[in-house]
């Protein structure tokens, strides 16, 4: 059992509360590692650390920063294998998409690295004579990234990658159920020369540690991706500071399937989207939308697909493995139970399957007959259900779309430029996939609008986030 320990300036040290988390591998329910129940004196020791450090960590080149990213990006793919691995056993992520959440990490790293000689600021015209006005971008400062149990490793990168490429000193807090890929990271991060204080790990619960982190006045930027719920907390923490938030928040993504979709192409999409990682991610299916002309038939081959898909050990490369917890699982069902009690129909799956033993499982399942105004409709739900409503054309279909708190994702299908350009320009949401599902490009702007999030990630917009601007005006 591994025994991880705070990342605080550049050194591996005891948690102040001396108390710890047990962290258990999902399918198999045992204890796979501890790691700090951090408390606020850890919080005030990586925020002394990274406040020390910002000054001249700012005042490098972004390209000598750059060089950091580029070794992080290496030293992950040395051990792409063993962080997989690790991934795997941590959250029950089935072991190719483990695999590819690492990869896709060291890219991300490289990714930004190469943004060191691309962003820029302004000089604008002045209206005085003998008079120019720059527009500096400057690092906005100490930067606490909080993250969630989903995509532990990725989110994280997320954060760590345009922080420090901008020049600010960081501290990450993982999500107690997943902290071990990110302290591994943390001791490739030690090896790589990078200077004490610049990136610390710290881990701890939400409400204690979190809530010290987000609310000291040394913070100058948070950024999290979690819960509406942990957002609404963390800008009440922040709200007396004015510190700036970023915040990636949950999503109801609805599917739009026209009359005139490619049905084939449709199933296999939202069947992967809605099954993946065992429906818990914030951007995948949660609704559908579809024509009742071509209802029933779109019906019969989702009950199909949905049977078929398979689930167990994740390192058997199935198509999806268990819940998170025993507390994902009873909310999931629930909240099936109350759908059928207003009137969805459970098409296949619905319940716990007899085998695995181990590990919180549910069914892949497909429920007809949903409504409007039902919570499954209206709740993110994250997990493999997903509930359909027939609508009577593309007109309906985007109004039901756009009744809804969360505005982070949607897609629609269909064969027809006229449909996608009325999707483009009337859906209200920060994405949409038009033929497809599920991922984001690391050069887009993952952003969600309503409910799901202020400010966004990836690309010279995420980049942004962690700029403030300077603006001189130099008289001759
Ligand atoms: P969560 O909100 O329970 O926890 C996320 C992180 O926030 C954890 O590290 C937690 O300890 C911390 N936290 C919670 N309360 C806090 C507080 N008051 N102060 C400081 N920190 C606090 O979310 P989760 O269950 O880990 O993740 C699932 C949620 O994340 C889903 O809603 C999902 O849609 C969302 N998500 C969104 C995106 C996106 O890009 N928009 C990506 C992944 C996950």
């Amino acid at each position: 059992m591994k025994v991880y320990k705070q990342y605080i300036d550049g050194k591996f040290q005891n948690s102040h509360s001396k108390d710890t988390i047990e962290v258990l591998n999902p399918f198999t329910g045992k204890v796979i590692a501890t790691a700090p129940n951090g408390d606020a004196e850890d919080a005030a020791r990586a925020l002394a650390a990274a406040q020390k450090a910002q000054g001249p960590w700012a005042a490098r080149t972004a390209g000598d920063r750059a060089g950091y990213l580029s070794k992080m990006a290496e030293v992950i793919r040395a051990h792409r294998v063993e962080l997989a691995k690790t991934l795997a056993e941590e959250q029950a992520k089935v072991i190719g998409l483990a695999q590819g959440e690492i990869d896709s990490t060291a890219a991300y790293f490289d990714y930004y690295a190469g943004w060191a000689t691309k962003y820029e600021g302004e000089v604008i015209q002045s209206d005085r004579p003998g008079e120019n006005i720059f527009l500096m971008l400057q690092p906005i400062g100490v930067v606490v990234g909080i993250c969630p149990w989903n995509f532990p490793f990725f989110v994280m990168a997320r954060k760590v990658a345009p922080s420090l490429l901008t020049g600010c000193a960081t501290i990450i807090k993982p999500s107690s159920e997943t902290p071990c890929t990110t302290f591994e990271f943390a001791k490739l991060v030690d090896e790589i020369g990078l200077p004490p204080g610049v990136l610390n790990f710290v881990s701890g619960r939400g409400g204690t540690l979190g809530d010290a982190l987000v609310k000291s006045p040394v913070t100058d930027l948070v950024t999290l991706t979690g819960s509406v719920e942990a957002g609404q907390q963390i800008i009440a923490a922040t709200a007396p500071n004015i510190t700036k938030t970023s915040l990636e928040l949950g999503g109801k993504a609805p599917v739009i399937v026209c009359a005139d979709a490619d049905l084939d192409l449709t199933v296999k999409a939202v069947v992967g989207s809605r099954i993946i990682y065992s429906g818990q991610v914030c951007n995948c299916a949660e609704r559908v939308y579809v024509d009742e002309k071509i209802a029933d038939e779109f019906m019969d081959r989702m009950a199909k697909a949905m049977a078929a898909v398979t689930y167990g050990d994740p390192f058997q490369n199935t198509d999806m493995s268990c819940q998170i917890n025993r507390e994902q699982l009873a909310k999931i069902e629930a909240m099936v139970e109350r759908a059928k009690q207003q009137g969805a129909q459970v098409v296949t799956g619905g319940e716990r399957p007899a085998e695995p033993k181990t590990g919180p499982f549910y069914k892949p399942t497909l429920l007809a007959n949903c409504k409007q105004d039902m919570e499954i409709m209206r709740k993110e739900i994250f997990g493999p259900v997903l509930p359909v409503m027939r609508v009577s054309g593309l007109d309906e279909a985007i109004a039901m779309a756009n009744d809804c708190e969360y505005g982070l994702t949607s897609s629609i299908f269909t064969s027809g430029v006229t449909n996608m350009m009325r999707a483009m320009n009337e859906l209200k949401f920060g994405e949409t996939y038009v033929n497809r599902e599920h991922f984001e490009a690391m050069q887009g702007f993952h952003a969600g609008w309503r409910k799901s999030g202020i400010g966004g990630a990836d690309g010279k917009h995420g980049l942004m986030e962690y700029l403030q601007t300077h603006v001189v005006y130099v008289q001759r």
